[in-house]
């Protein structure tokens, strides 16, 4: 008998025979399932001789969905997730038209998923076009429904811009807004950054890491990204005096001992700092926008979207993704790289606290590379390599396990 998944505050309660809750994606997705099933499922299977096993079960979202009952996100779905609360899924096409302005999005929003956690690392032998991708090491949290994501745009010339600006431009502040502006909201409050500051500082604390930095842009835009900053620093010492110190702190002389150090960076400086020093850098806890952009560029450093995992976090439910599109060009080929929903299957391994089958995915995966046996997105850029469909990959990291397992 399976049983379903309990998370509290964060934390998954799991048996051995857990309910996973799967959405095969659009476009590529059913390959990239595929593929990615079969190497977390042998992974398990190796890691554990036969002892623990992940019951699948599919929910449907997206066109497969559209097809087959009309909606695009069905009720079914979202009383499934609630109710067996963790998922792992692939790319989802945004519908054009009609009231969803993207499935992802609605999903993070429906669970009030609002850690965004994307782990941004180097595999031996992937191309990169940086000098040093092997500095690069860094998990990102990026607050997942505030910001933009919880904002409001409203028209040049519409009534709502029309009232906000005249609203405005009554407090006779020192600067006036222009008639036909078009106008953007942008909502951080004090709990939405506390908790995502709190789940990147959690997550220093349970990997043993050392520095965690919030990246806003304070200098700026004081009461919304600044504030951000503000009441990380407030979180921490009110609820973390014993674990973490500021960098402030330090620069006044006092020792870090075992602590977590606590920074913050200007956002734009921030990027700079990941191409030039990123091996300064472990944990980055960021609003809305900055993360988005942040973890793309990211990603970039070590090998692009095709292997970049990613999941949504929050008290109740966890929904592990991919963090590319549907690639529909590609769809049905059997082409792509499954990697980046493989290793969001690694983050949810660990999430289970299946630390054993996770790392050993990531050894062969890693393997896979090294041998140069590769799909089309690194073989073009990898002198010698051998091309491989993107099931042929997958079988690649489920044979290399009995080699990684062996060392
Ligand atoms: P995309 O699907 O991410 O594809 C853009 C390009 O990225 C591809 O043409 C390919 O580049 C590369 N790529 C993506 N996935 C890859 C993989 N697994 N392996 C290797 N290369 C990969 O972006 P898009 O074309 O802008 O978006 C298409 C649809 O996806 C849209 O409907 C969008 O809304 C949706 N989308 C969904 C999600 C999600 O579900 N989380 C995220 C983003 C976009 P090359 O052709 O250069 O090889």
């Amino acid at each position: 008998m399976a049983d379903k998944v309990i998370i509290k505050d964060g934390k998954a309660e799991v048996s051995d025979n857990p309910i996973v809750l799967f959405i095969e994606g659009d476009g590529i997705g059913p390959d990239i399932w595929k593929a990615s099933q079969r190497v977390l499922d042998s992974a398990v299977e190796i890691a554990y001789g036969g002892k623990k096993k992940i019951e699948w079960q599919e929910i449907l979202a997206g066109e497969k969905a559209f097809d087959q009952t009309g909606e695009w996100l069905p009720q079914k779905t979202i009383d499934d997730i609630k109710e067996y609360s963790l998922a792992i899924k692939g790319p989802l096409t945004t519908p054009v038209g009609g009231g969803i302005r993207s499935l992802n999005v609605a999903l993070r929003q429906i669970f009030d998923l609002f850690a965004c956690v994307r782990p941004v690392k180097w595999y031996q032998g992937v191309p990169s076009p940086m000098k040093r991708p092997d500095k690069f090491d860094i998990t990102l949290f990026r607050e997942n429904t505030e910001d933009v994501y919880a904002g409001f745009d409203f028209e040049s010339g519409s009534e709502e811009a029309n009232k906000i600006i005249e609203l405005v431009n009554s407090f006779n502040l020192e600067k006036q807004l222009r008639d036909l502006s078009g106008i953007g909201i942008k909502p951080i409050s004090k709990m939405g950054s506390q908790r995502l500051i709190k789940s990147a500082i959690d997550y220093a604390i349970k990997k043993g890491l050392k520095k965690v930095h919030l990246i806003h842009k304070g200098n700026i835009m004081k009461y919304t990204e600044g504030s951000f900053r503000d009441w990380g620093y407030e979180l921490v010492k009110e609820k973390y005096a014993d674990k973490v110190i500021t960098e402030e702190e330090i620069w006044d002389g006092a020792e870090a001992g075992d602590k977590i150090v606590l920074g913050n960076r200007i956002a734009d400086s921030a990027f700079q700092q990941l191409l030039l020093r990123p091996d300064e850098y472990q944990v980055l806890a960021t609003m809305n926008l900055n993360g988005d952009f942040l973890s793309d560029a990211a990603a970039a450093q070590v090998g692009g979207l095709g292997i970049a995992p990613g999941a949504n976090i929050g008290y109740e439910q966890a929904i592990f993704e991919a963090t590319h599109g549907t690639a529909p060009k590609y769809a049905g080929l059997d082409k792509v790289n499954p990697g980046s929903v493989i290793l969001s299957g690694v983050m949810m391994l660990e999430f289970m606290g299946w630390d054993e089958a996770a790392s050993l995915i990531e050894k062969a995966l890693e393997k896979a590379i090294e041998k140069k046996t590769v799909t089309y997105d690194f073989e073009r850029q990898m002198e010698g390599a051998t091309l491989l469909k993107c099931s042929e990959f997958g079988q690649a990291i489920v044979d290399n396990m009995s080699l990684v397992a062996a060392v």
